[in-house]
Order: structure tokens, then C-alpha cells, then sequence
């Protein structure tokens, strides 16, 4: 390649190993990042320790906990718990020969994760399965082993190995290192109240004593602040008297800063974590005002960590709900009760183990509702079944390039058992989509939203030369709005008025009235009758056949040249603003077949790797998928791409660009139903913020 060529100019490859994208096998570095940091990918990765597993590399914080939650049951009922927002309900409790979680616990020693923390449900509610467990984990780990519990259960009496004694001495004989009791109010009989026990559930402190004498500093008292409960600073203050009085030196007061309302399953839970009813500064301040120390602090929008100390004791004091990763590193390993691996509580999507997503379907809540996954799933889940074909998002017809009516093109989709679509016509949308959509559902068909094919291409920004020449697939009813519709139809109109110059010559020389009108398109449906908005030469001289002896080759090459590419370029719209406009107006885009992308100068390399690199760029720009399923895409680069995608989370999506062709192809080529899924999501996420939301729930009532 020609390295003078403005492309390498416009744009760095931070630390891109594109090697990993073409032999994923091959990869094998194994090491730690320091707080210096690495780039990878243009995110810079600080204090990570990398491994490889199953072909896969994972980048690990150092301070990754492994949550074990063994079971979604619980003898409580507290308005402010996950368990009735992330956990599949009716599974029972996970044991500790469960071939999923020694698999997890492999991964995490592996990682060099250092503290495991066991919960629930309330894991004291199976003391032998707990007992088990907690040896598993016995010497593997070097920080603290954990559990997470109501306290309901702990001083309860049962024999394990031969000899009879209560629950929490059997537990730290067989390795626990710590407990954190869960506890509203130090009130046994308010406990009762806010966590909703049966009532005498909850033992008075005092009851801890033993615990406390025989193993100091290991009971921690955790306290959800609610109203009813601690509710005030003084009340956090009377807590804290009351737990030192009983040897107790370690405390969290914990806020919700809401659940994100896409992942909140109406209902009580979704209420008991709607968010903050007092700022934790309050108490923090508070604290400090009585001499506290802040040994800690942090503050973000979704997260607040303050750690004071006093005499000995250790008060934090927290607010945060689960977020979506923000990147690859893995900040939390969760072992559900459902047998999978998360990396996140509230992503029923986000598997550790890509094998596990076959089990997506029949194990989370979320995959059994209506609900769409969340956008920022683990990449690996989503993709390994994409080749089920739930949908073909790439469809033309006699409006643009296909050769079939409106009406024609969906009974063949319909013959082909298709039930979900879209029309992708280059460079506009179908005026009566309404239309289209209420004869696709006497049909049995969806279409979903619009969508449009945009010719563009990726600019050389220094120079404003375009380089190479890519298909856009953009989706979104906001879309057809008349500006954007004329910005995107420039190169339409170009061609038009090419085509129309060359059909005049035609039918003066060969005696047709050029009166014929060659933009209506008479489908045998009224309501469908519709305008051609792009003129092919083909169809153009197609009607020169009746008035001479030519063939439809020989008018197309007599009658009508191709464009001058010089002019052509001249029209050529800017991918990454293209890329930005939709953005803006609330749609979303995906890259078209990125295998035909052509460079548009002899001098620039046409080899795949720099159309990947291209990709990443177009990525950080704002694309938010590829199509990865189409038949002008190889088999090396679907493998190539679908790495791509995901690495960096994009969607990926499959079409059969039919055209009406007898030598077409459905049902080969498509896209599955998550990233089906992902699309709806995602445009609905993107239309509230634009606020076209209005018009977005009246054409898919799926969506209220
Ligand atoms: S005790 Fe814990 S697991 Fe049980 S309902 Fe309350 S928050 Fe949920």
C-alpha cells in the first residue's frame, strides 16, 4: 500500500492487534496490567490481570469479587431486594458439585480474583449445601470468604461432619472468614416489620455475642436506609452505638440509587429501589462532624462510596444500583441461582461463558418476557445464535433496484415463511409505509420500522476525498422526516436526472412519447400504488423493447452510459456524518455487506483488514452494528467481523437483500431474534431521548 495516501493521515490505530480479529484461536497472552495502563482498542485498561479461556481473552479487574448466589429464596421479603428484579423465580438451590459454578470457581482462581462472597436468597435456608460450598472455596482465595445473610438462620443448630453445633461455628470450621447480616432496624421487632419475617424471625444482638467474642471483627451489620427503618442520621447513629455495645465495629448503610427503570419488572421491588430519599452526604457530613475519619470517598451520577472510621469501627456508607459494563473489564463475577455466569446483576445477557447463552432462553427472567435484552449484553451471548434467521432487515422492491411491486415482494417473503422484515431501498423510504404495514399484517408480516440502504462513503477528512465506497442500512421511523429524506436522496436524484436525460434521448430516437410516466408504480394493490424514487437504467430502458428489434443489453448500452464516477463522487454523502444525522434524529445504523465495500481510488488497499479498521473507526463515530449475515460477505470475513462485533458490542444483523430476482435467496441470510430484540430496544431507548416516542408507540404496540 501506498503509506503517502491520506487515509493513514486521517485516523490511528490505537494498539489494534488485528491478528486476534482473523485467528481468534491463536490468541494466547496472559499477563497483568499495572496502573500505568494499556490501550486496547482505544480504552485504557488499569490494574487487570488478562486471561485466556476458551478462546477467549477476558480482562479481569484486580478487584473482581466472585458472588456465589446459591439460591433466589429467602425467608424475607424486603421491598428493597434484587432478588425480585434479577433472579429467575422457581429455582431452588445450586449445589456444590454443580459442573457450572466448579467452572466459575476455576475461572475466578484463575483470574486472580481474591474474595468470594456467597448470598442469595438467604444461602443460610440450605446449611448443608452452604457448608459444602464454603470448603470448596476453603484455600483457593486469598481475601475474604464471605456470606451475605438475614441472620435468621445463623444461630440454628444441626451436626455436620459428626458433630452438633450452631451454624455460623460449623461455617468458619470449614473456612468462612466473614458474615454480613443483613438488619433494617437493630429492633428485632421493626426488623421484623421492614424485611417482612415471620414475626420473632429476627434475633436481638445480644444473641451474637458468642459469634462475636469467639471471632472478632468477622460480623458485619448491613442496613438498607428506609423509611420505617434508618431513616435519619441520628437514627444511623443510634444503630451504630447499639452494634458496639455488642462487640459489633463494622457497618454499611446502603441507598439505591434505582434500578434502571429498562431493567425494572414492575411491582414492589422496582418501588423499594426507586432511588434515594436522602443524599449520602448528609450522613456522611454527619459523621464527620462527630470525629469520623474519611478514610474513603467516591462519587459518580449512578455511585457514591463513603468509608469513615472511628475508635476502631468501620462505617460505610453507599448508594448505587447496578450499571451496565462500561467496558470489557470484568469488575464482578456472578454465579446465579440459575446455574449461569454474569457480570452483571441486572443483564440476564451478560454470560461470562459464551457457551451458556443456549441457555438464555429457559433460564432468565428476562429472555422469558416480552422484554428486549439490555443493549449492553455481553457480547458473546448474543451472537451465537445469529444464524437462526428471525428476521430479514434487507429487502428491496420496484421502488428502488428490486424488480417486484410492493405488493408482489411481500407474498414472496410470505410464501418464504418470513414474518418479520424491513424494506431497505437505497437512498429512501416507501411514502406509504402506513400502508405497507397494514398489508403486511393481513399477511401475517411485521415491518417494524422503516429503513433505507444510503450510499455514502468514508471521507479522507483532511482532504475531503472520498475513499471508499460503503452501503449504510439505517432504521427508524424518525427517519423520514422530509429533510432527511432530501439529504439522503441527493444521490437518487443524481441518477434520476441522468436516467431521464437518457430516456428522453431514447424515446426521441425511437418515437416514444416521452410523456410515459416511468415513476408510478401500478401495484395491483390500490392502497400500495406508490413512486419509484430510484430510476435503474434497466427499468428506463425497458421501455424502448415494444418500438425495435433491440434487446434490453443493447438499449441499456446505446441508449444509456453509466454516471462520470467524477460526478457521482461529487454527491457522495460523508459516512460518518451520515452515521451522526441518524444518530441525532433517533435511529440507529448498521454497515451493509461490509464484504463488497470498495475502495474508490486504484492506489488504496482493498485488503479487509483496512475495511476493519474502518469499521472501528465508523464505530467510535457512532455505528451501532454490521451485517454481519450476507452473501457477498466470505466465510473468513463473517469469522473476522463477527470478532469485531464482538469485541467492541456492536449488533449484528443478517438480510438476504432481495431484490425479486428468480436467482434470490430467503431464509438464508438473517437476523436472529436477540439482536432483532437489541434493535427494538435500542430504538425505543433512542426515541424517548429524541422524543419522538409519541409516534414510535403508535406504530409498534409492542412497545407500551
Ligand atoms: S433478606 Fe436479603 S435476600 Fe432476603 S428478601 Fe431481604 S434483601 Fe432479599
Amino acid at each position: 500500500m501506498d503509506t503517502s495516501l491520506p487515509i493513514l493521515q486521517t485516523f490511528r490505530f490505537q494498539n489494534l492487534n488485528l491478528k486476534k480479529y482473523f485467528s481468534p484461536g491463536e490468541i494466547s497472552h496472559r499477563g497483568s496490567i499495572d496502573e500505568t495502563g494499556v490501550n486496547i482498542d482505544g480504552v485504557v485498561y488499569r490494574n487487570a490481570e488478562i486471561i485466556e479461556y476458551d478462546k477467549y481473552v477476558y480482562i479481569v479487574s484486580k478487584k473482581a469479587v466472585l458472588t456465589i448466589s446459591i439460591t433466589p429464596i429467602c425467608n424475607a421479603k424486603c421491598s428493597f431486594c434484587y432478588n425480585g428484579i434479577t433472579f429467575f423465580p422457581g429455582v431452588g438451590v445450586i449445589d456444590d458439585s454443580n459442573s457450572e459454578l466448579l467452572k466459575v470457581i476455576d475461572f475466578s482462581q484463575a483470574a486472580g480474583v481474591r474474595s468470594v462472597s456467597i448470598s442469595g436468597g438467604e444461602p443460610t435456608l440450605f446449611p448443608q449445601q452452604l457448608l459444602r460450598i464454603v470448603e470448596q472455596l476453603n484455600g483457593r482465595f486469598e481475601g475474604f470468604i464471605r456470606i451475605h445473610t438475614n441472620g435468621s438462620r445463623l444461630l440454628s443448630k444441626l451436626t455436620w461432619h459428626g458433630k452438633d453445633g450452631m451454624l455460623w461455628e460449623h461455617l468458619f470450621k470449614a473456612g468462612l472468614k466473614d458474615i454480613s447480616v443483613s438488619r433494617a432496624a437493630i429492633d428485632p421487632i421493626v426488623n421484623d416489620r421492614i424485611m417482612r419475617f415471620r414475626s420473632g424471625e429476627s434475633y436481638a444482638l445480644n444473641a451474637f455475642k458468642e459469634l462475636v467474642a469467639v471471632h472478632p471483627d468477622t460480623l458485619r451489620l448491613s442496613c438498607y436506609l428506609t423509611e420505617g427503618g434508618v431513616s435519619s442520621p441520628d437514627a444511623m447513629v443510634a444503630y451504630i452505638r447499639e452494634g458496639n455495645e455488642q462487640g459489633i465495629n463494622s457497618f454499611v448503610f446502603r441507598l439505591s440509587s434505582a434500578i434502571p427503570s429498562e431493567f425494572a419488572i414492575p411491582g414492589e421491588f422496582s418501588i423499594g429501589n426507586s432511588g434515594p430519599f436522602i443524599d449520602t452526604n448528609v450522613f456522611k457530613d454527619y459523621l464527620i462532624n462527630l470525629n469520623y475519619k474519611l478514610r474513603f470517598s467516591r462519587q459518580e451520577i449512578d455511585y457514591d462510596l463513603f468509608i469513615l472510621e472511628k475508635d476502631g469501627a468501620e462505617v460505610s456508607i453507599d448508594r448505587s444500583s447496578d450499571v451496565p459494563d462500561p467496558d470489557r473489564k470484568i469488575r464482578r463475577i456472578l454465579f446465579m441461582p440459575n446455574g449461569l455466569t454474569y457480570t452483571s446483576w441486572l443483564e440476564s445477557s451478560s454470560f461470562l461463558f459464551p457457551d451458556q447463552s443456549d441457555l438464555m432462553g429457559s433460564r432468565t427472567r428476562v429472555a422469558n418476557t416480552a422484554k428486549p435484552y439490555p443493549a449492553s449484553a455481553s457480547r458473546h451471548a448474543l451472537y451465537s445464535k445469529v444464524q437462526s434467521v428471525f428476521a430479514d432487515l434487507h429487502v428491496h422492491s420496484l421502488v428502488s433496484d428490486g424488480v417486484l411491486v410492493p405488493s408482489e415482494a411481500m407474498s414472496r417473503l410470505e410464501q418464504a415463511g418470513i414474518t418479520t422484515f424491513a424494506f431497505a431501498e437505497h437512498n429512501c423510504f416507501h411514502d406509504n409505509w402506513r400502508n405497507l404495514v397494514g398489508y403486511g399484517t393481513n399477511l401475517g408480516i411485521t415491518i417494524p420500522f422503516p429503513g433505507t440502504e444510503i450510499s455514502c462513503a468514508f471521507f479522507d477528512e483532511t482532504n475531503k476525498i472520498p475513499l471508499y465506497r460503503f452501503h449504510l442500512l439505517a432504521f427508524g421511523l424518525p427517519l423520514m422526516s422530509d429533510e432527511f429524506k432530501g439529504y439522503i436522496g441527493k444521490a437518487n436524484k443524481l441518477q434520476n436526472e441522468h436516467v431521464l436525460k437518457c430516456f428522453s434521448r431514447m424515446c426521441s430516437q425511437l418515437n416514444i412519447s416521452d410523456e410515459v410516466d416511468i415513476f408510478t408504480i401500478h401495484d395491483s394493490v390500490p392502497s400500495l400504488v406508490s413512486s419509484k424514487h430510484l430510476l435503474t437504467r434497466t427499468w428506463a430502458a425497458s421501455f424502448g423493447i415494444p418500438y425495435c428489434d433491440s434487446d434490453l443489453s443493447e438499449l441499456k448500452s446505446k441508449y444509456f452510459p453509466s454516471i462520470d464516477p467524477k460526478i457521482k463522487h461529487s454527491f457522495t454523502l460523508n459516512i460518518t456524518e451520515v452515521i451522526q444525522r441518524v444518530r441525532d434524529l433517533g435511529g440507529i445504523t448498521i454497515l451493509a455487506h461490509p464484504g463488497w465495500v470498495r475502495p474508490m481510488h486504484p492506489n488504496l488497499d482493498s485488503g479487509f483488514s483496512n475495511i476493519l479498521q474502518i469499521i472501528l473507526s465508523l464505530k467510535s463515530a457512532g455505528l451501532d452494528g454490521i451485517e454481519l449475515y450476507h452473501r457477498l460477505n466470505s466465510e473468513e470475513q463473517v469469522r473476522s467481523l463477527l470478532n469485531l462485533a464482538i469485541d467492541t458490542d456492536m449488533l449484528v444483523t443478517g438480510g438476504s437483500d432481495f431484490h425479486g430476482r428468480t436467482t434470490d435467496r430467503l431464509r438464508q441470510q438473517g437476523t436472529n431474534e436477540a439482536n432483532f430484540d437489541r434493535i427494538q430496544f435500542l430504538l425505543q431507548a433512542r426515541a424517548r431521548v429524541h422524543k419522538n416516542h409519541n409516534s414510535l408507540f403508535e406504530l409498534n404496540p409492542q412497545y407500551s
